[in-house]
């Protein structure tokens, strides 16, 4: 998505650890039409998948799922974090070890907003190792709820999370894919190819 990495380009910056810090767009401050046409480019990709559910993480999923779930007309639930959990049976959870924080956190979602009846989308901000997808992913299962494809914004390709998904055969679109940092600079792949011919 053009767009989306010309913003990078201009407002991303590239810190220790590759890590790319986005707050002035997607992390922090947001911007809303930014935002929209995220949410419309999954929409368009997904667009023939029974969608019934969009999934993340917070906080900083919420923006673009918040947006995929109004382009599908479909809900969004975002998992909550917390340090430790009181396992309560109303709660689906998992643990994700977190990549910029170097911390595991529990992930939990009200077993009264996921059921086998879900067809879910999930969605995130970065994909880096997997963590946050795979967490989520393992809650799905619980729900017995079916796992339709992810929707990353920002994925860093020399990160292991693509192949963990790709060796699952999970789809995975991401809207920038970034194949490294150089000298402070982010260094795109080449476009994904769109199977309708428009520019992603
Ligand atoms: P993963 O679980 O794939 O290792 O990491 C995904 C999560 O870590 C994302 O939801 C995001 O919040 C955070 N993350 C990973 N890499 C980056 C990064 O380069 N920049 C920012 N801002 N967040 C990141």
């Amino acid at each position: 998505m053009k767009l989306l990495e010309q913003r990078i380009r201009e407002d991303g910056q590239v810190l220790p650890g590759d890590v790319l810090k986005v707050d002035s767009f997607l992390n922090h401050q947001v911007d809303p039409e930014l935002m929209a046409e995220v949410g419309k480019e999954f929409q368009r990709h997904f667009a023939d998948q029974p969608v019934t559910k969009i999934l993340t993480v917070e906080s900083s999923g919420i923006a673009p799922a918040v947006f995929t779930g109004y382009a599908f007309k479909v809900p969004v639930v975002f998992a909550r974090k917390h340090k430790s959990v009181t396992l309560k049976e109303d709660m689906f959870t998992s643990v994700v070890y977190s990549y910029t924080k170097k911390v595991s956190n529990h992930i939990a979602i009200a077993r009264k907003f996921l059921s086998a009846d879900d067809k879910v989308l999930i969605i995130d901000d970065f994909l880096a190792n997997g963590q946050a997808v795979e967490g989520l992913i393992d809650i799905i299962n619980q729900a017995g709820a079916q796992l339709l494809g992810v929707g990353i914004v920002i994925e860093k390709t020399f990160q292991k999370g693509r192949q963990l998904l790709d060796k699952r055969d999970i789809p995975v679109y991401s809207l920038a894919r970034i194949k490294e940092f150089k000298d402070g600079q982010v260094v795109f792949t080449e476009e994904q190819e769109n199977p309708d011919g428009a520019e992603a």
